[in-house]
């Protein structure tokens, strides 16, 4: 892999210096949330994880089944996680005028929740599901309740869920799920799914464009907390790059990114943010 344009570092000095002055889009992804109890599967130590993809959950109803059993599981840790002194940096840059807004690859809304404003949610967001057939999106809380009346007792048989390994997804890993009951869409029948981007699935059009435009409006990019593994994210940072926008990448260990960065910064998300909402000016 080449190496980035300076050598990494984990002293914030070098980043601080090519941010100063100018007004930041962000992009955030899982490494950010890791704070607030949400594992990174992609960082450094993970175990390997292979990702669902949309053609299974689609295609294959036992798949589907299992999916839900977890994601049912999973979805209330995430619905209970808290932003951490990462996201709250952002909204202090924000509120300053710092930060123009955040692009994240999370779904579990800890930026909104935290009080950013100018947020997109690139991936989608755990907190709603869509029907396939008829595009009829529900809370998944009110899907919640439609599974827990369809299966009584089974969060419970589970067991505790700080016990289970959650995935930044919602997805939860646990064994029985053969008799799990799915709800599909009450107005068609048709099938639901969350209402979040799977590999294999395009991120749609619109939001693509609108991430495009809050890059060319910055003028730094800056990446928290991703590996940039997925081209969905990636593609930011190379269309900064060529337009010759600053690209700083704060995340511990090996990103896509590193060629294209001005700098790169291997440091913790909470501890870099907090440092920057302290130390870069409002720019003028
Ligand atoms: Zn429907």
């Amino acid at each position: 892999m080449t190496e980035p344009a300076l050598a990494p570092t984990d002293d914030l000095d070098e980043a601080v210096e090519v941010l100063a002055g100018h007004r930041l889009t962000v992009l955030t992804g899982a490494g950010i949330s890791t704070d607030s109890g949400i594992p990174d599967y992609r960082g450094p130590g993970s175990p390997p994880r292979t990702p669902m993809t949309y053609q299974q959950f689609v295609g294959d109803l036992a798949f589907r089944r299992h999916y839900w059993a977890r994601n049912h599981v999973g979805w209330a840790h995430v619905h209970r996680a808290a932003p951490n002194a990462g996201h709250r940096a952002l909204v202090d840059l924000e509120a300053r005028g710092v930060v123009l807004g955040v692009i994240t690859q999370n779904v579990d809304l800890l930026h909104e929740d935290a009080g950013s404003r100018n947020v997109i949610d690139l991936h989608g967001r755990y907190d709603r599901v869509v029907c396939l057939s008829c595009g009829t999106v529900v809370p998944r809380a009110a899907l919640a309740r439609r599974l827990d009346a369809l299966n009584p007792g089974f969060v419970e048989s589970v067991g505790a869920v700080a016990d289970i390994e959650i995935a930044p997804d919602a997805d939860a890993v646990i064994e029985t799920t053969a008799h799990f009951v799915i709800a599909d869409c009450e107005a068609c029948g048709g099938i639901l799914k969350p209402d979040i981007v799977y590999f294999g699935e395009n991120v749609p059009k619109e939001r693509v464009q609108r991430a495009y435009a809050m890059v060319d409006d910055a003028g730094a990019l800056l990446v928290v907390g991703s590996s940039l593994t997925v081209m969905s994210g990636l593609r930011f940072v190379r269309h900064a790059a060529r337009s010759g926008t600053p690209v700083v990448i704060v995340n511990r260990g090996a990103t896509r990114g590193d060629p294209l960065a001005t700098v790169k910064v291997e440091v913790g998300t909470s501890e870099a943010l907090t440092t920057l909402a302290r130390e870069l000016p409002t720019p003028v």
